[in-house]
């Protein structure tokens, strides 16, 4: 029921909360990544309260300016030290019976000082994580910023592996490499830890990068993600150092396989589930299927991993406006591994990739 001509960000998203928010509760929003999606504050401590007619915006006095920023119509701010302490006042003043806490996002220790303070009258309601669900759908706007970070850690990936080489460099070298080259191109941090794995190295899907050199004709996952304007970006490529052998490159056009059957599914109205099933009985029917022990992929916006996810346990349904990964891969323990992630956006018409770099294993020096 969003026909009201809302204009602010802050006052669109709160209405969509809203819509789907039981009438007889106040909502808490604890999660600050949630605080910043619904009311542009970045802060380390902050907490919204949303009921179906006010919301209130609470944080402490180091972020009294930046609040003031963030303060709309329809968004009451309060600035103190005891956030919980204040929000239970809030919820004691609506008069309503219940507060919905959002399932996983309310740490033990917040929810047992809330039993305290609310006392009897007030129900605790594990709730569904409302603002993930609508953090998923993407604006244009937000499109175009997560395009903007995909598009710089390309540029990052071009001038520090394929510009500058990685052949004798340890894998260490070649992430901090392109981790400083992102940074100085723009981006405000990384979106995750980069994984550069090199060989065996290469099979665990998480490996950290060592202080070993890389090798000549081998095959190196690099995995890697720009954060700008607080949107993230992330990619996977598995390049060859020089030529491999046939095994290495018959895994590798069999993953890209696998990602070309899954980013065809990539529509609104399909299933996480059916899109994961593409690229995973085609690996399986090659043989590998004990090799691709992860999920086919994730969500990207404020966060590197948010809903919707594609697996075979999911239970999301794909919609315009979505931003998730395809990152089928093959992991050989104790030989090599080969995974390669695009970020695609779900549109009317199907996958937009944001990704602007080759998927296959050409040689880098
Ligand atoms: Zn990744
Ligand atoms: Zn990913």
């Amino acid at each position: 029921m969003s026909t009201s001509a809302a204009a602010h960000p802050t006052q669109e998203r709160l209405a969509a909360l809203r819509d789907r928010l039981p009438a007889d509760g106040i909502a808490f929003v604890t999660d600050l990544i949630d605080v910043r999606w619904l009311t542009g504050l970045q802060s380390s401590n902050a907490l919204v309260a949303v009921s179906a007619d006010a919301a209130w915006l609470l944080t402490d006095f180091r972020y009294l300016t930046a609040a003031d920023e963030a303060a709309v119509d329809g968004l009451e701010i309060r600035i103190g030290s005891d956030l919980l302490g204040a929000a239970a006042e809030i919820a004691k003043e609506s008069g309503l019976p219940k507060v919905f806490l959002p399932k996983e996002k309310v740490t033990v220790g917040e929810d047992a000082k809330l039993a305290d303070l609310l006392g009897d009258g007030i129900e605790r309601v594990p709730s569904p994580r409302y603002v993930d669900a609508l953090r998923a759908v993407k604006t244009e706007a937000e499109v175009t910023a997560i395009a903007a970070a995909q598009e710089l850690a390309d540029a990052a990936f071009r001038e520090a592996i394929l510009e500058r080489g990685i052949i004798g460099r340890t894998e260490r070298e070649v992430a901090l490499d392109l981790e400083f080259t992102m940074r100085r191109l723009g981006a405000e941090a990384i979106s995750f830890d980069s994984i550069i794995a090199a060989g065996a190295h290469g099979a665990l899907p998480h490996a950290h990068p060592r202080d070993v050199a890389i090798p000549k004709g081998e095959l190196v996952v690099i995995d890697w993600g720009a954060q700008l304007d607080g949107y993230c970006s992330d990619c996977t490529r598995t390049v060859a150092t020089g030529p491999v052998d046939e095994k290495r490159e018959q895994v590798h056009a069999l993953v890209r396989a696998a990602q070309d059957a899954s980013l065809s599914a990539i529509m609104p109205g399909a299933s996480g589930r059916a899109v994961d099933e593409l690229a995973r009985t085609l690996i399986a029917d090659a043989g590998h299927g004990d090799h691709f022990g992860h999920g086919l992929g994730h969500g990207v916006g404020l966060e590197v991993h948010e809903g919707p996810n594609l697996s075979p346990r999911s239970q999301s349904t794909l919609e315009v406006g979505h931003i998730v990964t395809v990152e089928p891969g093959v992991y050989l323990p104790g030989e090599f591994g080969v995974r390669v992630e695009e970020l695609v956006a779900v549109t009317p018409i199907g996958p937009r990739i944001l990704t602007s770099l080759p998927r296959e294993a050409a040689a880098v020096s």
